[in-house]
């Protein structure tokens, strides 16, 4: 169980984006080249040197523009499906710490990235081409353990990142919705019951941001499970077709 969870208030978000300077600064991680690509979302994407990022939405609504950004990084899942994967092959790539922390180790450089990315709901995992190592937020664990708050959550200056005891978090989070409803009706928590340590509050419908959110598979362990019988019904199969062919053969 999460002992901690970050409450994301995307409504008070600016994209100032200082969350994710602090966070390259905290895990020394050097900035990205990019080119001018017709968006202030920069870097493009995630990378393995850049743990968070400010997605940023343009939408056009009745002949006004305005922008949804939506802070994305590792939710930190209570029960990980990229841990789940990873502990099928290489066990130890990919730990859980006492605070419920998801942490890739250097033994993710032996897993396969895309059915580790495949298997994250939230499309996190990114690996160096180079070093095979993945990588990803850390939730700033060296911090926590150290009695502090995650650098992102530290210098955010609007009040959209809130870190503190899981229960604390979730009662925050609600009262915030109740008080964002009233100027955004539609407003919603999310993954306050999806078992995630990063809750989002967000104010627009979900397709207004950018961000990928796939539908959680079975685990892998209820696929491994339930492939196994299919692999003996296919190899019995191909035995019977082999039956066949020669009983065929005989026939002739
Ligand atoms: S620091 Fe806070 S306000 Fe600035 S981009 Fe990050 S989450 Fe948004
Ligand atoms: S968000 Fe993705 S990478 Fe992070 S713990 Fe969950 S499954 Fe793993």
């Amino acid at each position: 169980m999460g002992k901690y969870a970050a409450l994301v208030d995307v409504s008070r978000c600016t994209a100032c984006r200082a969350c994710q300077i602090a966070c390259k600064q905290w895990n020394e991680l050097p900035a990205e080249k990019t080119v001018n690509r017709g968006t202030y979302q920069n870097p493009p994407d995630l990378s393995v040197a850049t743990y968070t990022l400010i997605r940023f939405k343009e939408i056009s609504d009745k002949g006004e523009i305005r922008w949804n950004f939506f802070k994305d990084q590792c939710r930190h899942c209570l029960e990980p499906p990229c841990k789940e994967a990873a502990d099928g092959t290489v066990k130890g790539a990919i730990v859980q710490d006492k605070n419920g922390t998801v942490l890739f180790t250097e033994k993710t450089r032996l897993l396969d990235i895309k059915e580790i990315r495949d298997e994250c709901p939230y499309d996190i995992p990114r690996q160096d081409p180079n070093t095979k190592l993945m990588g990803k937020c850390t939730f700033c664990a060296d911090r926590i353990a150290n009695g502090m708050i995650p650098a992102c959550i530290k210098v955010c200056p609007t009040g959209t990142l809130t870190f503190g005891p899981r229960d604390k978090i979730l009662k925050m989070a609600n009262k915030r919705l109740k008080d964002v409803k009233k100027r955004f009706p539609l407003a919603r928590l999310m993954g306050d019951e999806e078992e995630v340590s990063w809750i989002y509050l967000i104010h627009q419908p979900e397709a207004e941001f950018q961000m990928t959110v796939r539908a959680k598979r079975p685990s892998t362990v209820a696929r491994r499970a339930f492939m196994k019988p299919l692999g003996a019904l296919v190899a019995g199969t191909a035995f019977l077709g082999s039956v066949t062919t020669d009983s065929d053969s005989s026939i002739e």
